[in-house]
């Protein structure tokens, strides 16, 4: 069995002291790859220095967060444009819109400003976009609703949207969800929504070290602990892990374009 992480902050300093450790433990759980997605100018030479480090494991992702979107925007938009035009990376991320956090909401234009000019970039350069759309749904879509085409395609990250929302994610085309540790909150209406998309359009992340799933809750979270939403995506679509497994990692395959 084989699991994909599309989303781990593993450059954060929650794993500064046992990165090898969480790696070794993933890959018991059946997590063989993790994506990591960067925040800002600051924690790029860290995502560098980890991805050399696990080569066939963690994948850098590029981008301009959200939340990082201050006064000095446009200096720290050219420095990620700059190292996703001079090496590797497998998607734009994590960018987006975030109307959750009350100093970002100060920073909505630039944030609008930002998101479109990376997903420009993502077409230019064939990249999956990456989207944090907390409290943004609507911001989002009119971005996307501007560029959306063949070309533009990625995962609506941490997706805890309903099923109208869903189904406009579905009909953009090239657009998977990503599903996290939210599923297996008592009391979410997560599961009842993702009862009704169909497999082929969800991806697994864990959004480590943040949204630790049930029975984890509380503590930092981890590629590990991926296994717990994918049995919990298995019951609520009564299927076999083993069929969630495939599904998932099939569709990360596909729009990460390994
Ligand atoms: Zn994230």
């Amino acid at each position: 069995m084989q699991l994909i992480d599309t989303h781990s902050h593993l450059s954060t300093d929650n794993f500064k002291s046992d990165l090898d450790l969480a790696i070794q433990r993933a890959k018991e759980a059946g997590v063989t790859k993790i994506f990591n997605p960067n925040t800002d100018s600051t924690t790029i030479d860290r995502i560098a220095e980890i991805s050399e480090q696990y080569p066939d494991t963690i994948y850098p992702l590029m981008g301009l967060d959200p939340g990082a979107v201050r006064d000095n925007f446009e200096q720290e938009l050219q420095i990620v444009e700059q190292h996703l035009r001079s090496r590797k990376y497998y998607g734009i991320g994590e960018i987006g819109i975030d109307l959750y956090w009350e100093d970002n909401i100060k920073y909505k234009t630039q944030q609008i400003q930002v998101f479109e000019h990376q997903v420009k970039l993502a077409k230019e350069l064939t990249l999956p976009i990456i989207i944090h759309s907390r409290n943004s749904f609507d911001e989002v879509f009119s971005v996307i609703d501007k560029h959306n085409d063949e070309k533009l395609f990625g995962i609506f990250h941490c997706f805890t949207g309903n099923l109208s929302q869903a189904q406009k994610i579905i009909e953009y085309g090239g657009f998977k969800m990503g599903i996290g540790g939210v599923l297996t909150y008592k009391n979410s209406p997560l599961p009842q929504v993702v009862k009704n998309i169909a497999l082929e359009h969800l991806v697994l992340e864990t959004d480590s070290p943040y949204l630790p799933p049930v029975p984890k809750r509380g503590k930092r979270n981890e590629s590990a602990f991926l296994l717990f939403t994918a049995n919990k995506l298995a019951d609520i679509h009564e299927v076999t892990l083993d069929e969630v497994a495939q599904i998932t990692t099939k569709n990360a395959i596909e729009v990460y374009r390994l």
